[in-house]
This record gives C-alpha cells, structure tokens and sequence, in this order.
C-alpha cells in the first residue's frame, strides 16, 4: 500500500495544506487538498473519494477538483460519506450558487461525480483496498477510517474529542502500521478544544493510553499560527510512538 499525505494542517497558509490523503493513487480520503498538491493528471486517476464529515478544511477542493477532471476521466468519481455529510455538500456547495451541480454535469446519467452514502461499520471493498468507517466525536457527524489491504492497514481518526470505538479497532487490526489522529490547539485553549471538539496535547496524551500497539502514531490537524507553542507540548506526552505527520509524507508497506 502506498499512502501519500497531500495535506495534513488543521489551517491553511504558506506551506501547510488542509486534510488530505492518498492511497494507491486512486482512493482519497478527505479532500481538503486535491488540487494544491497533485497535478491535474495525478486527479483524474482518483476513482474514490471517502469524506470524514462536511467541515470546509475536509472538503474545499472538491469544486476545483471537479472542474479539473472535467473531459479528463470517463467514469463518474464516488464521493463516499455519510448521509449527513452529503446533504450538506448537495444543499452548500454543489448547490447552482456556489458551485455548479457536478453530480448531474455533463447528464445526470453519466455525470462528473457521484454521491454515495456509507454506514459506519461496514467495510468497502473498493479498488484493491477495503476501508471501514469509524464513527468518532466531532461537531457534525463524523468518522474515522480504517484502511486495509492483506499487508497492511492504516487508521486515521479524522477531526476528533475523546473518543473510543477508533482505539478499539485500532487495537484488534492485524498489520496496523500508522495511528493517524489529532491535536488541534494548545493545552492554553483547552475550552476552545472542548468547544469544537477537538484535542489539545494534553487531551491527546490522555487518549493515546487506549492505544496498544506499539505503532507509529502520526499527528495532524495542528493550527499553522500555534506549531511552535504546540509541538514541545506534544514531546511532553513523551510517548515514543509520536511522530509529527509530514506533508508530502509518503508510506510504503
Ligand atoms: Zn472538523
Ligand atoms: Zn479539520
């Protein structure tokens, strides 16, 4: 399996692009950063787009996306997410307002993408791989994946509070290379982490003791503005299993 991070920064600017990753070349998961870091020939060969949940750093590259692999691609792309998920894509963005409806362009028969809902829980087998949605703790509704193939497997809990289920299919997944997961704000801003639901080091800290595997744990989603107060607070977990995740990162297993 080969996985790319195209954006792994819970803030854009100069140098850190929004959620993004690639497997295989052809499945994404969140789409925060299609069209920032691929070329419009490494975009058409996306068949598979899983959505984590509908906030705007997950999804703000799909209208570009789209236009991009207009006449480029002969089969429509699936966007996969929850029911939740798509109804806010369709009624915000996809909408004739801000963007063109793609999910009926060039003919609702045979158009540019097409919408399909998942069920937490249940495993796709899609394009050599299988992918299993999490459900996780987040504002909206919101899931985590599990990524799998018969070598390997990743896990990436997507935006996230204090949450259980994705550690305990992380701790039963055979070949579990990288723990994918979140720390948003500084431990200063812990009301603002509970507010959003999302984590802080120390939160993360208390979270990663429901990991057992002794697994590469990849962290992303970090504030560009707060890395540098950020990044000793999560050396103090001081969990050796800590790496920060790397844009432009690519795995091999
Ligand atoms: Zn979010
Ligand atoms: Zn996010």
């Amino acid at each position: 399996m080969e996985l790319r991070v195209l954006g792994c920064s819970g803030g854009e600017a100069e140098g850190y692009r929004l959620t993004g990753l690639l497997v295989n070349g052809v499945l994404a998961i969140d789409a925060g950063s299609l069209t920032q870091a691929l070329s419009v020939r490494e975009q058409a060969g996306i068949r598979q787009i899983f959505i984590s949940h509908s906030h705007l750093d997950h999804i703000c590259s799909l209208p570009f996306f789209t236009k991009n692999i207009y006449g480029h691609n002969d089969v429509p792309v699936e966007i996969r997410a929850l029911p939740e998920t798509l109804a806010a894509l369709r009624r915000h963005l996809f909408n004739d307002e801000l963007w063109p409806d793609f999910s009926v362009i060039p003919s609702p028969d045979n158009p540019i993408i097409r919408y399909s809902e998942i069920k937490p829980g249940k495993t796709y087998e899609l394009v050599g791989l299988r992918i299993t949605p999490i459900p996780v703790n987040h504002l909206v509704p919101c899931v985590g994946y599990l990524v799998e193939d018969d070598h390997s497997a990743f896990i990436f809990s997507s935006d996230t509070a204090e949450t259980d289920q994705v550690y305990r299919v992380a701790n039963k997944t055979k070949n579990l290379k990288l723990f994918i997961t979140e720390a948003s704000f500084p431990n200063e801003q812990a009301w603002l982490a509970e507010a959003s639901k999302h984590l802080t080091p120390e939160k993360l800290g208390r979270e990663l003791k429901k990991l057992k595997p002794n697994v590469q744990v990849g962290i992303y989603h970090l504030t560009p503005g707060d890395r540098p107060v950020m990044l000793p607070q999560i050396a103090a977990i001081n969990d050796p299993r800590i790496t920060m995740l790397d844009q432009d990162a690519r795995f091999s297993w």
